[in-house]
């Protein structure tokens, strides 16, 4: 195994040196380049006026779109920037035209806010939503979605790696069955990108979408939503502006032929300038690099959890990453939470509410979240460990 510069890593994490941050999957701790480079523009925009320092800045905030597609393997015409992964998400599952009797099918550990879309739009179009049921190992099943198709799936709307645990959704092989029977197909890659490769060409997605401030340790408040070339032209954004269409006669006006239909004309341009550069940070450390040391670091975590009494790691999937789910017999998750933020250690609750489905069925409403990332180090997963352990001996 190729050794990870990870002394480097927290050198240039500044965050590292006060907290022991373990909620990766909430908000990563930035890197010192990306808080420099997002601090600089709204410097410049103070110093020289907000669209003097666009101008400035045109080659950057352009290279952000080629640092986007050399992330995820597609072409830079294929991107839109907007505010954050939901956005993202809705941008493109609105834009689709759904009627009465057209079926959705999506994944048991389907987000929330995706999972309301489908409803709001079932409520409104008549369409219907469904879940595709998990396999063995507690993925989509792709023998439960082949039975499942028929002339009326219109959508296919896969959350790669829920925000509930380590499990990582198939989608490769989900897109490879969308592709057969030529459904539109829709990723929320809202937790994998910048934690594991991503390649839209290999996942045979139509649209994916994620955002900036989770593994790829971007600012908050930043995203960018894929649509594939040959897509865009038949997709309608909800919303139309005069960056995403131009006012052409009085009664007329002509939609951008790029993906940056689905912008708005008004952005944060330095969370913009800011995710550019989580990007080319996270391209410099590696993708598979990162992916080799988060899938290590989640594996010993978990390993180190399990044998704790009264701990029980509820991870499904055969491949897991880097997001580590447990309870603790008898001390709330909240409660964990608390007593660890008090020892410096930043964890997260995930509750029912955000995964209903998939908690519903597992019979769980909370669990604790501790989420790694490549600048962790063995030592803190092993504090960390001892002070679960002190926790849930009572
Ligand atoms: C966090 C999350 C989102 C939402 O991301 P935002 O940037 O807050 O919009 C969407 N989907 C999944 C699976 C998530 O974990």
């Amino acid at each position: 195994m190729p050794l990870f510069d990870v002394e480097r890593a927290r050198q240039e994490t500044p965050g590292s040196q006060h907290v022991l941050h373990l909620n990766n999957a909430g908000s990563s701790l930035m890197p010192q380049p990306v808080l420099e480079a997002t601090v600089a523009h709204l410097q410049l925009e103070a110093q020289i006026g907000g669209y003097e320092a666009v101008e400035r800045q045109q080659e950057v905030l352009e290279h952000a779109y080629d640092a986007a597609a050399a992330l995820i393997n597609c072409t830079r015409d294929e991107i839109a920037f907007v505010e954050n992964a939901t956005r993202a998400w809705d941008a493109a599952f609105y834009s689709i035209p759904f009627k009465a009797g057209d079926r959705i099918l999506t994944s048991m550990a389907e987000y929330a806010s995706n999972y309301i879309a489908y409803l709001q739009v079932a409520r409104k179009t008549g369409a219907v939503v469904e879940a595709i049921p998990d396999d063995q190992y507690g993925q989509v099943s792709i023998e439960a979605l082949r039975n499942m198709l028929d002339e009326r799936v219109k959508l296919i709307s896969i959350t790669h790696v829920p925000t509930s645990g380590g499990l990582v959704n198939p989608v490769a092989e989900i897109g490879k069955v969308a592709r057969e029977a030529g459904i539109l197909y829709l990723v929320d890659a809202c937790q994998s990108v910048g934690q594991m490769p991503i390649d839209v060409q290999k996942i045979g997605c139509d649209m994916l979408s994620t955002t900036g401030r989770k593994y790829l340790r971007g600012p908050r408040g930043t995203g960018f939503l894929y649509v594939r070339r040959e897509l865009i032209e038949q997709l309608e954004p909800v919303f139309l502006d005069l960056h995403a269409a131009t006012w052409v006669s009085k009664d007329r006006y002509e939609m951008r032929s790029d993906a940056r239909r689905f912008e708005n004309w008004e952005t944060n341009y330095a969370g913009k300038i800011g995710l550019a550069r989580a990007i080319d940070y996270a391209l410099d450390w590696g993708i598979d690099n990162i992916w080799r040391r988060v899938k290590e670091l989640g594996y010993n975590l978990r390993t180190q959890l399990s044998p704790i009494p009264g701990v029980i790691v509820r991870d499904r999937g055969i491949t897991q990453c880097g997001i580590v789910t447990f309870t603790v017999e008898g001390v709330e998750p909240e409660e964990i939470k608390r007593r660890l933020a008090q020892q410096q250690i930043n964890v997260s609750v995930a509750v029912q509410s955000s995964t209903r489905l998939d908690l519903e069925a597992r019979g769980l409403t909370t669990m604790v979240r501790a989420s790694v990332h490549y600048y962790n180090t063995q030592e803190e997963l092993t504090r960390f460990s001892a002070a679960i352990a002190q926790l849930a001996d009572f």
